[in-house]
């Protein structure tokens, strides 16, 4: 028996025309409304899986790690870590997860791994009791990015993880750290080595989505985002990951989306995927 949780991090304002791609603002415009600066809300939410003997959490979040600078240059509020916040609300500190999962390395996702930024202070990694799951095809990727994405990773956190003494890196289905009820499915159109976490629930599969369909506005298979760097390949790899969660009455998990944690995937009578039974936020639920 599992129980799970989403839980919300700092949450980001990013451009909304970099965040739909190829796709027009009057199509986008409809989908998510942008503010003055034709940016976006996006969230930052993580997924809490506590089992019998394990607290899994998927991603971290893009934390508070920046400098005042770049917190605001990606709309990052407010300036204190949120996650540990959501982790307190349950009970948890960060002291208390045993495992931490990552789908890539970019900073909206590993940053919150990172303390809050401090004057003067170098960030140090959290979570002191966990094993950090990385994919290594990712880590590879994080440890030397092309001139395209190297601004979208933390340039310390792949030395700090390695010293931690505490990482595993994930080449296969499974991990040694958490066996067969939780499996990885790979894409590489976002990022190189982007993993993406399958659990079995009572109520059938849950994908951690992550960057691959960042909320339910890119469901639409076609829909990909400026960030990612093969998009044809996202656009296969989606319809792949969407087609098993239909067949399988799958639900998946929405990182970024500003409104929704968790939906069914479902083909509407155009064939279309599309969200149903959406859940905003929950909390300790199976
Ligand atoms: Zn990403």
């Amino acid at each position: 028996m599992i129980k799970i949780s989403s839980l919300l991090g700092n949450s980001q304002h990013l451009d909304g025309g970099a965040m739909f791609g190829h796709v027009p603002k009057a199509l986008w415009s409809k989908w998510l409304q942008p503010d003055e600066n034709n940016c976006i809300n996006l969230e930052c939410r993580a997924l809490l899986i506590e089992d019998d003997n394990k607290r899994i959490l998927l991603e971290t979040g893009i934390g508070a790690f920046f400098p005042p600078e770049l917190k605001k240059r990606y709309g990052v509020s407010p300036e204190h870590h949120v996650l540990l916040d959501s982790l307190e609300t349950l009970g948890l500190t960060h002291k208390d997860i045993d495992v931490v999962i990552l789908s890539h390395l970019h900073f909206d996702h590993a940053g919150g791994l990172l303390t809050a930024y401090q004057d003067n202070a170098k960030s140090s990694l959290l979570f002191p009791n966990a094993r950090y799951l990385v994919s290594q095809e990712g880590f590879i990727r994080a440890k030397a990015p092309h001139m395209r994405d190297k601004a979208s990773f933390i340039p310390e956190l792949t030395a700090l993880l390695e010293a931690s003494g505490r990482m595993e890196l994930i080449t296969g289905d499974h991990s040694a750290t958490l066996g067969s009820a939780y499996k990885f499915h790979f894409s590489d159109g976002h990022t190189p080595g982007l993993m993406l976490t399958e659990i079995s629930t009572e109520q059938g599969p849950l994908v951690f989505a992550a960057d691959l369909i960042p909320g339910v506005a890119w469901l639409h298979a076609p829909i990909t985002m400026g960030y990612d760097r093969f998009p044809e390949k996202v656009v296969d790899e989606k319809e792949a990951l969407l087609d098993y969660l239909a067949a399988n009455e799958g639900r998946l998990f929405y990182t970024h989306d500003p409104k929704i944690a968790i939906s069914n995937v479902i083909r509407d009578n155009k064939g279309r995927f599309v969200a149903s039974e959406m859940l905003n936020e929950v909390a300790r639920i199976e």
